[in-house]
């Protein structure tokens, strides 16, 4: 499959990992819209938010685990943003969910 994100997940791009494990990889976004910027995307294939299944209770429940984990981890427990984009409208451009966490700088709402 034709997906950048897939190939960071095998390995076949490399990124600037920062953990992995059977289900999610996180990495830091290549163009960071805060000190920290990194991404959480399950390693299964689903293109929005939108087409998240049953089956994939668990594994949004583990990606958002993921992020607040590191995010903690990563110097942000005071405060820290996640973002899932969804489709076009939702400003949504690689289409391989991914969580945003963007961290170390305040935040202002509402987002644009
Ligand atoms: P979105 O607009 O919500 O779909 O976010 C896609 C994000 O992926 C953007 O913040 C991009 O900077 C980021 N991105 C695209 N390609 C790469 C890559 N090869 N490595 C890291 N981040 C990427």
């Amino acid at each position: 499959m034709d997906c950048i994100f897939c190939k960071i997940a095998s390995g076949a791009i490399p990124s600037k990992k920062i953990y992995e494990d059977d289900k999610v990889i996180a990495f830091h976004d290549l163009a960071p819209q805060a000190p920290l910027h990194f991404l959480v995307i399950p390693k299964k294939h689903i293109a929005t938010l939108n087409d998240l299944t049953e089956e994939d209770r668990l594994l949004a429940g583990h990606i958002l685990f993921t992020a607040q984990r590191l995010a903690k981890e990563l110097g942000c427990e005071q405060g820290f943003r996640v973002v899932m984009n969804c489709n076009e409208l939702g400003g949504q451009t690689v289409y391989h969910i991914h969580l945003h966490v963007l961290g170390q700088r305040s935040m202002s709402w509402p987002p644009g």
